[in-house]
This record gives structure tokens, sequence and C-alpha cells, in this order.
């Protein structure tokens, strides 16, 4: 038998087989087999991805599996290669050049460009945010989403705190701030409701009273169904996702569930032993 059920209640099932679930609560017996999408099924897998560039390797055999429908954390100090792992992962140019490859819903896109990526419903959100002179913000936020209602954007506008009545017409420019640009790029996100979007250092440079919003915009992602992966050096980011990967030199060197990963921001990079020491005195 073929099922398509996630199995709620169970926690994370990590393996493929045959058969059935039981809990005491009968809600919680599904059948499963290989085929079945669970809750931890992969929506990216990362295999073996090496980027070198001017001789450096910026990017380390790294391999990882994102799982569909959590929010996940890619953590690690400056320098350590997220935002390059970001630019890969979505193939922008000079990101292309890699060995290993990047399995999307079960697809190698490692051939694919930029757009073909994002057509298949993968998107990053850079840490600079968005300034796109001369476009409104209507206009911005409803450019990727499938819905162009007037609903959709009054919707995107009010979850980010934005009043419509007073946003929909400005235009994407430098009279907004940072943080109002940062939380119209959000709704945009939200109206797309992509597959999968990348943010990176999603709090940088936002104003404190910005950042509850893009939290709830995070959580909101999440319960339709979207994977997130939040690249980040800064704790209450991290408290956001339910896993998180540990970057250092372009290596993949710690991963597990989030509560699990905090040590690394109380000094502990384990396995580190380098804070503050140059890239070229690691030896992982
Ligand atoms: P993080 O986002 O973790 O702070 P980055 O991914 O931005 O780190 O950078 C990791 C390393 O890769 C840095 O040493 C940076 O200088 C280098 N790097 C990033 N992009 C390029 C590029 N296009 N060309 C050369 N070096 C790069
Ligand atoms: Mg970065």
């Amino acid at each position: 038998m073929e099922s398509s059920l996630a199995i709620s209640g169970l926690g994370p099932y990590d393996g493929e087989a045959d058969g059935m679930a039981f809990a005491r609560d009968v809600r919680y017996c599904v059948y499963w087999n290989s085929k079945a999408r669970y809750a931890t099924v992969n929506i990216l897998e990362l295999r073996a991805i090496t980027l070198a560039k001017e001789g450096k390797v910026l990017l380390d055999s790294l391999d990882m599996e994102i799982w569909e429908g959590h929010v996940h954390a890619i953590i690690g100090p400056n320098g350590a290669g997220k935002s390059t792992l970001a630019n890969t992962i979505m193939g922008l140019s000079g990101y292309r050049d890699i060995a290993g490859d990047i399995i999307f819903d079960g697809s190698s896109i490692k051939t694919l460009g930029v757009d073909e990526r994002a057509r298949l419903g993968l998107t990053l959100v850079f840490q600079e945010p968005a300034r796109f002179e001369g476009l409104g913000v209507a206009q911005f936020i409803l450019a990727g989403a499938k819905d162009k209602s007037k609903k959709t954007l009054d919707t995107a506008l009010e979850m980010v705190g934005l009043d419509p009545a007073r946003y929909s017409s400005r235009a994407v420019d430098k009279t907004l701030s940072g943080g109002e640009r940062k939380r119209i790029e959000l709704a945009s996100i939200q109206a797309m409701k992509p597959r999968l979007v990348m943010m990176d250092e999603p709090d940088s440079g936002v104003d404190i009273d910005s950042v509850p919003y893009i939290f709830e915009i995070i959580k909101e992602l999440k319960r339709e169904g979207s994977t997130v992966i939040l690249i980040t050096h800064s704790p209450q980011v991290l408290k956001q996702a339910d896993h998180a990967f540990l970057l250092c030199g372009g290596r993949l060197v710690d991963k597990g569930p989030m509560d699990a990963m905090f040590d690394y921001f109380n000094g502990k990079c384990i396995p580190c032993r380098h804070i503050g020491k140059p890239a070229k005195e690691i030896k992982l």
C-alpha cells in the first residue's frame, strides 16, 4: 500500500522500510512503504560539494540532507562559507563550477541556471535587503506569487506588520528603511510560497522592531509546508530552527537538533579548537 501521509506524532522517521507503525492512539496508525513521503523526506541533498576559487577551497566535500518542511540553520563563524554555500545551491554565476552534486526533489540541479532553479521553487533572500528603484511594493510582492490578488498582497503585508493602505503604493527604494525593505522582501516570499527558501542573515541590518515579523514569516512558511534554511551566526535566529549544521573552513563539522547546537555559541565550537585563529591554522 502506498501512502502520502506524514507520520505525525511519531517523531522523525529516518529510514526506509515497508510496514506499519502503531502508536497508542489509533490516529497514529499509518502504513508506509519505500515510496511514501515521510516527515523527513529530503527535499535537498548535497553530495560531496566542493568549490574552489583562486586555488582556495571554499566548500570542502559537503554532504548535507535538508528535510522537507523543516526549518534548518547553517551556522558558523564569519568566513566559514555559509553565504558561498547558499549562492552555490542557488546556482549564482561564479558559484557553478562545483564537484559533487546537488539533488533537489530527487533530481540533479547541478547544470541548471538560477532561473530554472527558481522555477523549481528554490529561492534565496540576500543578506542586503532588496532595493529595486522604480518598482512598486505591490508589483514587487506579487511578482513571484501564483495568486496575484489584492488579498494575497494585503495578507502578506499585514503578516509583516505593514499597513497595506500605507505601503502598497510605495516604491521599493531608499525612502524605505532597511527593516521595512526586509519585511517587504519577506512578504514577497510569503506570497510566493516557495518549496525551499534560503535566508542569508535574515536579521542583519534590520531594526529591532522588525525582527519578530521576520520570525513570524519563518513560522508561517513552515506552517504552509515550505522548507526554510536560515544562514546565520546569531543565537536568536538559530532558535527559530528545528535542526542546524555547523560549517567551519568550508567543512561541515557538526549537525544536530537546534538545542544541541547552542554549544557553538557558548564558546565550544565542537570539534573546532581554533576560534579566532586564521583559517590556515584550521586542522579539522
Ligand atoms: P560566511 O558567509 O560564512 O561569512 P562566505 O561564504 O562569505 O562566508 O566566505 C567564505 C570564504 O570564501 C571567504 O574567505 C571569502 O573571502 C571567500 N569567497 C566568497 N565568495 C568568493 C568569491 N566569489 N571569490 C573568491 N572568494 C570568495
Ligand atoms: Mg555570509
